[in-house]
């Protein structure tokens, strides 16, 4: 038996050249709160990424609960059921109603036409997500948030480094989460961000995400621990340096994905959009049954038996999950494009090391 292929694998940065900086902060003692090596990576990150201001996070889903503090959003919240259940659970433990909009067929993101009927005087945000790392439809989705008074969090969590005309993504909206979690095409172990265009926000933030302290003996507003500590932030700047040739050895990967699989009957497959940079954070198939002959599910369990461990991002919708489903806008009906590309669904295994010779393992599979 071949050795086991995950959807994905960590990139790390050389042990070497982490020990030298673990060894400067050994050496300095400031192991936590806002030390060098974190005012520096927020600094490098803002640089690559083309952003005003970042605030660091201990992880993505605390950054979206922090996001949504921030900007003091309340009632219900229009997001979509095709994301990672974070999401939802941000919102859920703001005591923040979801209500869920069903999705494009093309990119995955939440379908701006049917945003407007889900407005009820309750709502008070639209928070979108750039699934694999696709631009949602920002104008669309400003305009509607314009009309209504209704603020924009993007729960950016794919979307490290993907730009639109030169533009990147990050700076859409009011706010932008992102995520470095190990699954992640920028990696920090755990860690996350929180984007946003002012100081005086990014100053918000900040002290949300340390108790809500403004100064030793000051506390304004009721914050949470959510900080990022030296040990990640240094292992997040070398992580930094690699990032370009990351993306780089994904996009080849992917590539070759799309050459074996072009005009394999039954699986589609998803071309660069145009003009946007990618950052290749995935490789989603679709599986039509009528036409390939087999189910999403049978696929999956044949690359298992060949050690081969595909992922169903995302099955099932977060509106499927017991906390959700009882929900009026968490009805199949009117979630008929979420619900059919939820079943249809399978990213294959993405990542800079993975050898070319799996890929035409797994592509031979799949193409019989
Ligand atoms: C990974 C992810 C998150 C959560 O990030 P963590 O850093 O794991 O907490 C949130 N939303 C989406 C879409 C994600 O993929």
């Amino acid at each position: 038996m071949e050795n086991p292929i995950y959807v994905t694998q960590p990139s790390l940065p050389s042990l070497p050249e982490y020990t030298q900086m673990l060894q400067q902060i050994w050496e300095s003692k400031h192991i936590a709160n806002n030390g060098p090596f974190h005012k520096q990576l927020e600094t490098e990150l803002c640089n690559y990424l083309q952003v005003p201001y970042i605030s660091l996070f201990s992880n993505g889903t605390l950054a979206l609960i922090t996001a949504l503090q921030a900007l003091r959003i309340t009632g219900e919240v229009i997001t979509t059921p095709y994301s990672f259940v974070a999401t939802s659970h941000a919102l859920h433990w703001n005591g923040i109603k979801p209500v869920f909009c069903d999705i494009n067929q093309t990119d995955f993101n939440i379908n701006p036409d049917k945003i407007e009927a889900l407005i009820t005087p309750k709502t008070t945000a639209i928070m979108p997500v750039h699934v694999y790392g696709n631009p949602c439809n920002k104008e669309k989705i400003q305009h509607i948030a314009d009309t209504y008074g209704l603020k924009v969090i993007y729960d950016a969590a794919h979307a490290f480094g993907v730009f639109k005309n030169d533009e990147s993504l990050l700076n859409w909206g009011d706010l932008s989460i992102l995520s470095f979690h190990a699954t992640k095409t920028f990696n920090t172990v755990e860690g996350g961000a929180i984007v946003c265009h002012d100081a005086k926000m990014k100053e918000r933030i900040d002290h949300l995400k340390n108790f809500g302290f403004t100064s030793e003996t000051t506390i304004q507003g009721i914050g949470i621990n959510a900080k990022m500590n030296e040990l990640i932030a240094s292992y997040g700047l070398l992580q930094l340096k690699n990032i370009d040739i990351e993306i780089a050895k994904r996009q080849e990967k992917v590539n070759l994905y799309r050459n074996l699989l072009e005009g394999t009957k039954g699986i589609t497959i998803f071309q660069d959009i145009l003009n946007v940079r990618h950052n290749y954070s995935y490789f989603p198939i679709l599986i039509n049954k009528q036409q390939f002959g087999k189910t999403r599910d049978e696929v999956y369990e044949i690359l298992k038996k060949n050690n081969i461990f595909a992922r169903r991002y995302f099955y099932p919708l977060i509106s499927q999950f017991p906390a959700y489903s009882g929900l009026p806008s968490a009805n199949k009906e009117n979630l008929t494009t979420a619900s059919q590309i939820t079943e249809q669904v399978l990213c294959l295994p993405l990542y800079a090391e993975l050898e070319n010779q799996n890929i035409e393992r797994i592509c031979k599979i799949l193409n019989g």
